[in-house]
């Protein structure tokens, strides 16, 4: 994607906003190396649409190219989709014996993955777990897990000739119960393909079972294949989370992306080699940059925008400090504060500001009601922001109207502002140094 881009955004070269071209012609490269990165069609296409609303006349940086922008755009709503509201990693796993089941098709790594989440399980959380393999077709695969099982110095359930699954689940969740283990983990067997054998044993299994976790583990380099298994299996088992196997091949990872927007499902963990502890907690932001391949651009612009900030701020300071204090003023401010976690938090950072602080708690302020605030002063026109004292009766109405709020709530407005100019007027008598040190806090 890297170079592809880099073509492209060479030509985006003038500042400003981004317009409709500009964006369309970026999204037209980003949609192929989201293919390329074995992003699903449909879910490409559903990507490249949110992000163009999102990017469209949105203003650009100063000091970063319109190209540099759109990728930061691009990168953060990969962010958006693959982190979900889901919390990866955690295993429910309370109340002991807790029960995880293994699902996938055949050579996907579910043996494998299985043995790696039994080492961090008991090396991380230090949990006492059984490994039970169910693959009663396969006499290596049983044996394979046994292996695994004393490299790791992790107990596995002694194998019996001639059980079915369903046994063997109802074994290991006695054992798990005598032995005093805190998690046991049932490794099913996989096939080539879903079919419906497979199901059946996968759900009579569950039955028997009642798994805490149903880990789906899926190959993450067949891309839109995994997809499809997620949902299947999804449909017919119902999966609490995947697994993503073969993350540190060549692939993109593009498979993520498709995962967490077709299924929804928390991506758990991806393996990232054959060892027992290349197993690592899902992190959108590392995934992100794998499929989009431009790192660089993402801590460049970020940069970018924390100078200009430190900017604004600067240049704020300085205003104040001659006595002027507008409601453009007062507008950023209320900006970064709904930014910083709120009134109370800000003012709580500032000397001096204790009382007002308190003031603020008792009246009830949060941050719907900087909202409104902010709704008031977009309300107000250009020279009413720089000159509040215009405010009469009848702009008053207008102005509360505009914004759909009563009057009151703007004569509070303007009484804040009065307090907070005369703070800032004392404040900035008060030396450089102080103020500065205030702005960075
Ligand atoms: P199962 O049939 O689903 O139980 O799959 P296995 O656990 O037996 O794994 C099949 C092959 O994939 C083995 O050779 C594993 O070493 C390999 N494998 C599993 N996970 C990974 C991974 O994350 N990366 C790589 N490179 N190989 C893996
Ligand atoms: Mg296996």
């Amino acid at each position: 994607l890297s170079d592809r881009l880099s073509g492209v955004f060479d030509r985006l070269t003038k500042q400003g906003a981004l317009s409709a071209d500009d964006v369309k012609a970026a999204m037209r490269e980003v949609r192929v190396a989201l293919l390329e990165a074995d992003v699903s069609l449909p879910v490409a296409r559903e990507f490249i649409k949110a992000v163009e609303s999102k990017a469209t006349g949105q203003a650009v940086t100063k000091s970063v190219t319109p190209g540099q922008q759109v990728v930061k755009i691009v990168h953060d709503e990969l962010i958006h989709v693959l982190k979900g509201d889901a919390e990866p990693g955690a295993l429910k796993i309370s109340s002991p014996p807790a029960p995880i089941l293994m699902v996938g098709l055949q050579g996907g790594g579910k043996t494998t993955t299985t043995a790696k989440i039994a080492k961090r399980l008991k090396e991380r959380e230090g949990k006492k777990v059984l490994m039970a393999s169910l693959d009663v077709n396969r006499p290596a695969a049983m044996e394979q897990l046994a292996i695994l099982g004393t490299q790791i110095g992790v107990d596995t359930l002694p194998i019996v000739k001639g059980e079915d699954p369903v046994a063997i689940a109802k074994r290991a969740k006695t054992q798990a119960s005598l032995g005093g283990y805190d998690v046991y983990m049932l490794d099913t067997a996989g096939r080539l393909h879903i079919d419906q054998e497979l199901i059946a044993q996968a759900a009579a299994v569950r039955d028997v079972a009642n798994p805490r976790e149903t880990l789906l583990v899926v190959d993450g380099l067949t891309g839109q294949d995994a997809v499809n298994v997620a949902t299947e299996f999804d449909d017919k088992i119902g999966v609490t989370g995947v697994v993503l196997t073969r993350m540190d091949g060549d692939g993109r990872g593009g498979a993520a992306l498709s995962m967490r927007a077709v299924t929804g499902k928390p991506i758990r963990f991806v393996g990232l080699g054959e060892k027992l502890d290349a197993l690592e907690s899902f992190d959108p932001e590392r995934i992100a940059g794998r499929i989009l391949g431009m790192g660089d651009i993402v801590a460049l612009v970020e940069k970018a925008q924390q100078t200009l900030e430190a900017e604004q701020a600067e240049r704020m300071i300085r205003r104040f400090q001659k006595g002027q204090f507008n409601m453009n003023d007062l507008k950023m401010q209320l900006e970064q504060m709904i930014k910083m976690g709120g009134m109370e938090g800000l003012a709580g950072m500032m000397p001096g500001m204790g009382k007002m602080q308190k003031q603020i708690s008792e009246a009830g302020v949060d941050d719907k009601m900087l909202a409104r605030q902010i709704a008031l002063i977009n309300s107000m026109t250009k020279k009413e922001r720089a000159n509040p004292d215009l405010l009469q009766a009848s702009r008053k109405k207008r102005i509360a109207k505009g914004a759909g709020l009563e009057v009151q709530e703007l004569n509070r407005l303007l009484k804040q502002h009065r307090q907070m100019s005369d703070v800032m007027k004392k404040i900035g008598k008060g030396g450089k140094g102080g103020l500065r040190q205030m702005a960075k806090q």
